[in-house]
């Protein structure tokens, strides 16, 4: 999800006075049996709708000969065939205009971010359940917040602090002296940002004893990155899982034994490992069986904490790092700054896709495959770009006609061929 935090404390402070599409309090220890059904009553309500109003579903039952009172439950699901991210990208056909409340747009790994969208209601369940996941954590609107995600600049809104998403030493000196001024309980943010500041803190000998929870949000998170953090800022970390695009999402309770699946939202299968997800409430874009390219593996253990949300395990696409002279630059950052985000005006609209692979001694080549019409205005903006966020290192631009994906049809975003100097920074 993009995270705008400036907006983040009215959008809460907004979606908790609204009227609750379902009490989630209370759902997260419904008996699976009525999760179940709950999801089986929406899933039919969504599979009718998409039909009827969406042709690239209708066009997709057709193909196999289905109608929508063929699927009663989830048990049903299979015989739609899987939806995948290249269907539905920049296609119309998937898209109903006319219920478009929120445009969002996929980070971090691919190198080509998706556009997709979210009516009211979804947008509801999305805020609401990322609400309930904070909870988890001991996190209320009336508690200070600190975010880094990819803001180039430190402020101040109501009581969430924005810290500055750049890496280099300067940054992180000035997000620290802000983090102890401010002294929030809750540290949100993307996992190699919070990762760096945690290593910077544990150099620098500087003692935080005020945090409660760390949230760490967009990229896989390693083990050896969460210890760091625990260590540098005294706080349990707390993992998330969240794919907007298909509803997936899920948090990790006080107890810490598995992430609980926000069931109410959407539908969960797992085939051959990979996640196939299906939305339970998105009318402006359906997704429906929608392999979202994460690995999911369902816990056979009940949380001990009695909420009845069932227990998984979640893999995203596993990310090099690029490290500048400075240290790393995290995944997301590099998306968010160096492609990725961009309304249609901008820079980003002029590259189809992009990928970075570090050589030795700071080599840096990016290659960069260029939309239909694309202008040397975008080309320069995406350049400079890339030189701001890779400060310091070699940069050579290549363009090339396609990037060739791995032998799973995946395409690296990053690629670093420099393992000594990985091994370094682990
Ligand atoms: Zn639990």
């Amino acid at each position: 999800m993009k995270i705008k935090p400036k907006n983040i404390y009215l959008k809460l402070k907004e979606i908790i006075i609204k009227k609750k599409l379902v009490d989630l309090e209370k759902s997260q220890y419904w008996t699976i049996n009525e999760l179940k059904n709950f999801q089986n009553e929406r899933l039919k309500k969504i599979i009718n709708y998409a039909y009827k109003n969406i042709k690239g579903y209708r066009d997709k039952f057709n193909q196999v000969k289905i109608k929508p009172n063929d699927i009663n439950s989830s048990n049903d699901l299979y015989k739609i065939p899987i939806l995948t991210r290249e269907e539905i990208q920049e296609n119309p056909a998937f898209i109903n205009p006319k219920l478009i409340h929120t445009t969002l747009y996929t980070g971090g790994s691919t190198g080509k971010s998706l556009i997709y969208y979210d009516d009211q209601q979804a947008g509801i369940m999305r805020w609401n359940c990322h609400y309930r996941g904070w909870k988890y954590q001991g996190y209320n609107v009336s508690k200070k917040l600190a975010v880094i995600s990819a803001a180039k600049k430190i402020s101040i809104n109501h009581k969430i602090l924005t810290l500055n998403g750049q890496l280099e030493d300067k940054y992180l000196r000035q997000n620290i002296e802000a983090i102890v001024k401010f002294r929030p309980e809750f540290l949100r943010g993307y996992v190699g940002s919070i990762y760096i500041l945690g290593k910077y803190i544990l150099e620098k000998n500087i003692k935080i004893d005020f945090i409660k929870a760390i949230d760490p949000v967009s990229e896989n998170l390693y083990e050896y990155q969460k210890k760091i953090m625990q260590k540098a800022f005294n706080a349990p970390v707390f993992e998330e899982y969240c794919c907007n695009d298909g509803g997936a999402c899920a948090w990790e309770c006080e107890k810490h034994q598995g992430l609980h699946w926000a069931m109410e939202r959407a539908i969960i299968e797992e085939k051959n490992g990979e996640m196939i997800t299906t939305d339970l409430w998105n009318k402006a874009m359906p997704f429906i069986r929608y392999k979202n390219g994460d690995k999911v593996k369902f816990l056979k253990n009940k949380c001990c904490c009695g909420r009845t949300l069932p227990l998984i395990k979640v893999k995203g696409r596993d990310n090099d790092i690029i490290i500048a002279p400075k240290g790393p630059i995290g995944a997301t950052f590099l998306m968010y700054h160096g492609i990725g985000y961009g309304d249609k005006n901008s820079f980003r609209t002029g590259i189809r896709i992009v990928q970075y692979v570090q050589e030795k001694n700071y080599q840096l080549n990016v290659n960069i495959v260029k939309s239909a019409n694309c202008t040397q205005k975008q080309i320069d903006g995406f350049k400079k770009a890339v030189k701001t966020t890779c400060h310091q290192m070699k940069i050579k631009f290549n363009f090339i006609k396609d990037i060739k994906g791995t032998k799973i049809g995946k395409r690296q975003f990053i690629i670093n061929n420099d393992h000594k100097l990985l091994e370094k920074w682990k």
